[in-house]
């Protein structure tokens, strides 16, 4: 499942990231014409905050301003499996693929690194909320 958030969403499309879907972000700049056709080529659900825009079939409207909210009602709709650790698949930064590098990962577009850090308490305990709602 590909997802593509419109820039309201810059925060869920990272926490979809950090479990392991392939979600992109649009931009400021793009207007809903480009979004929806994007969204057409790559095969992508649209995630939005927009009324107008979720119009389209390929839309599903995001009824919350709060990203944990948003990640939750996400997770029921297309009943995502979350694992209880993060995934090291995609760029949280730029949804690029991560590749391994001895005990790290790096995103092979944006150089961006990942490891075990102190973030990886936080990400596991909203995992584990997400996994008991
Ligand atoms: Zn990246």
């Amino acid at each position: 499942m590909l997802f593509l958030c419109d820039a309201m969403l810059a925060k869920l499309a990272v926490w979809l990231r950090i479990f392991g879907y392939d979600c992109e972000l649009a931009s400021d700049e793009e207007s809903d014409d480009e979004i929806l056709e994007r969204a057409k080529i790559e095969g992508r659900i649209i995630l939005t905050r927009d009324k107008a825009l979720a119009r389209d079939k390929r839309c599903v409207l995001i009824p919350y301003d709060d990203p944990k909210k948003q990640m939750e009602f996400v997770k029921k709709r297309f009943n995502l499996v979350i694992p209880n650790e993060p995934v090291f698949r995609f760029c949280s930064r730029c949804n690029g693929r991560l590749v391994k590098d001895g005990s790290k990962w790096r995103c092979v577009d944006c150089g961006q690194e990942y490891w075990k850090g102190s973030h990886w308490r936080r990400i596991s305990a909203f995992a584990q909320h997400l996994n008991n709602t």
